[in-house]
């Protein structure tokens, strides 16, 4: 296991989406796209060699083409592909600021699937706030995007979500061993707090 710095940035606007930096001894990787690529250098001045996507909401992938330009490998769940070409599935559209994004150096990622960048990162599917939610277990911390927050879930009501399967993806992180929890908006919390939290919203959407 490598030494690494995890590094938020909490972009400052009406949707305050987190961007986060995990800092490698000789390079970095990012958790979603919201920041751009400019406070990116003002943090850390080391290569950053891969993004993983959470999901392709608009506010979580907002400066990705800045970072496609400069060829840095995108991971995100196949489904994704669709939601951030179409202004009505990458929720921007509900917001009144249609967009439409063109990636050209995207991977796709699935459950299971595990990459190492100097630390190993464990990709879990958990669709249900989109149909393309990823969550990732980099070393022992969990980045939930909108499936988890720290007090909350992400909503259920949009284009691509499906109840049912937040449920279930809800039951999946459950399960997970993690520290930490990143997740896509708001503060850190941990997995003592997630117990209570992951259990009062599984039973809350069953009833
Ligand atoms: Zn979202």
């Amino acid at each position: 296991m490598g030494q690494h710095v995890i590094k938020t940035y909490w972009h400052e606007n009406e949707f305050q989406q987190n961007t986060y930096i995990i800092e490698l001894e000789d390079e970095c990787i990012l958790v979603d796209a919201g920041c751009p690529t400019n406070i990116i250098d003002d943090f850390i001045k080391k290569p950053i060699v891969a993004i993983f996507i959470t999901h392709a909401h608009f506010d979580h992938i907002k400066y990705i083409e800045d970072y496609d330009r400069l060829n840095i490998p995108i991971y995100a769940h196949k489904n994704a592909l669709q939601i951030l070409s179409d202004e009505r599935l990458d929720a921007s559209n509900m917001f009144d600021q249609p967009t439409r994004f063109y990636i050209e150096n995207i991977q796709t990622i699935d459950e299971g699937e595990i990459k190492n960048f100097g630390v190993e990162i464990n990709a879990y599917y958990t669709p249900g706030h989109s149909s393309d939610s990823m969550s990732y277990l980099i070393e022992n911390d969990l980045y939930s995007g909108d499936t988890l927050f720290s007090e909350a879930i992400g909503r259920y009501d949009l284009a691509t979500s499906d109840k049912n399967d937040l449920i279930a993806s809800l039951k999946k992180l459950q399960n997970l061993k993690f520290n930490k929890l990143y997740a896509g908006h708001g503060r850190t919390s941990n997995f003592n707090e997630q117990q209570h939290n992951i259990d009062y919203w599984i039973k809350t959407l069953q009833k």
